[in-house]
């Protein structure tokens, strides 16, 4: 050991991304080791395009093996224990254990579709798997009562039930299936991606309402009744569908939840412009990071701000070995929200800003849809390839 090892806990958008920066920086002068139980990445928002049948399962994933061609050791295993105290300094996996100088912590968030009873009625596009279930059922699907439920919050990008709902909204015009249809949302949420701001919040229930969508705030499944077909709201409202679309409920992974890293919520706090953790030397990033705003509420999550949090930890953990100063997060975040027709509306912004995140937001284009290929295609070359 040459006090330069970082284990990166978490090969996803995150971790793969500090992991790359990283090794621009610094060359042979860190050891870099990503564990993961996943050997393939996927970029979050490419499950809705193979949830609308434009991209195969294979058209989408990378293996994560090619970040070895970078001189950066991958290892396909599950993490079983983190113990970040100072003694100690272990992350155990089912193979080996590893011990590190610097640790990071880029774990997202787990699926938790258990938490509603009659779940598995519904279908969803939160992994690859889920995703070409549901675009097996939206193909079959001949018309009717599709309703789209937000389970809870958090959850992977604020944007992605909004912009499944207009996209399978398109899906239903081009098959001339729109008029025989009906389509709905209830969340619990007061607007769309709230953190945003009542602005942002209303131009996304506008381009809902333009489209036919109906949209229902302030409303929590409290079960799914498979058989009758129907959606029982904590509210005592019931809703019959035909087709339901349910964004799971979202969990930090067990093995972080166990750590002693995690607060009464699951998630890791960290401190607001370095990700640093409670821990010298050990970062939590992206999904797993519990990042709480100046307005009082948390960051949501999205790749976007695993990005830029990436950039701020590797940078840092170059500075701490170099000796040269470091940088801190300026909260920035931007999001492509697809409305369908071939078109994305665009939000960008400080979340950091005080005492509320201000998000500009361009309205629906050809170019913005153009431009959301174009940061999707980027990022996957520059993690993996
Ligand atoms: C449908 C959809 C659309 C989206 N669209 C966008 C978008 O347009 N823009 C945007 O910014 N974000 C989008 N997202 C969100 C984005 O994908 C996530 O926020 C982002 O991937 C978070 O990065 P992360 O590194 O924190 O976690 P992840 O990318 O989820 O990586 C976590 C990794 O940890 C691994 N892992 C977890 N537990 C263990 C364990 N115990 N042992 C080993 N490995 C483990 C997992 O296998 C995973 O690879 C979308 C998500 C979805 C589902």
């Amino acid at each position: 050991m040459n006090g330069n090892d970082v284990i990166i806990l978490g090969g996803g958008s995150g971790g793969l991304a500090t992991a790359g920066r990283l090794k621009e920086l610094l060359g042979d002068k860190v050891n870099i080791t990503i564990i993961d139980r996943e050997s393939s990445f996927v970029m979050g928002f490419s499950l809705l395009r193979v949830m609308k049948g434009e991209k195969t399962g294979e058209e989408v994933g990378v293996p994560k093996e090619k970040i070895s061609q970078k001189g950066i050791r991958f290892v396909n295993s599950e993490v079983a224990q983190i113990d970040t105290t100072t003694k100690k300094n272990v992350v155990t996996t089912s193979k080996e254990e590893f011990s590190y100088d610097y640790l990071v912590i880029a774990l997202g968030a787990e699926l938790a579709p258990e938490k509603v009873p009659g779940f598995e009625s519904a279908f969803h596009m939160y992994t690859l798997e889920d995703a070409k279930r549901l675009r097996d059922a939206l193909s079959s699907f001949r018309g009717g009562s599709l309703r789209l439920i937000v389970s809870s919050t958090p959850f992977k990008c604020p944007a992605a039930p909004y912009e499944a709902a207009m996209l399978i909204d398109d899906h239903l015009r081009r098959k001339g299936l729109r008029d025989k249809s009906d389509i709905q949302i209830f969340t619990p949420e007061p607007l769309p991606m709230p953190v945003a701001g009542p602005v942002v919040g209303n131009a996304v229930v506008s381009m809902l309402s333009e489209k036919g969508i109906g949209f229902h705030n302030n409303t929590k499944v409290s079960s799914i009744e498979g058989g009758s077909k129907q959606v029982v709201f904590e509210n005592g409202l019931r809703e019959k569908y035909d087709l339901l679309i349910a964004v799971p409920p979202h969990t930090s992974p067990k093995v972080v939840r166990e750590s002693c890293l995690a607060d009464a919520s699951g998630w890791v706090p960290v401190d607001l412009k370095k990700m640093q953790t409670k821990h010298d030397k050990v970062y939590a990033i992206g999904d797993v990071a519990a990042v709480k705003l100046q307005s009082g509420t948390m960051l949501p999550k999205a790749a976007t701000f695993a990005f830029g949090q990436a950039e701020i930890v590797a940078s840092n953990i170059a500075s701490s070995i170099l000796g040269t100063e470091t940088r801190s997060w300026d909260g920035f975040g931007e999001c492509f929200i697809e409305t369908g027709s071939g078109k994305a509306a665009y939000g960008s912004g400080s979340f950091y800003s005080s005492p509320k995140p201000v998000i500009n937001m361009q309205m629906p284009s050809k170019e913005l849809r153009e431009r959301k290929d174009a940061w999707g295609d980027y990022w996957t070359r520059r993690l993996v390839a």
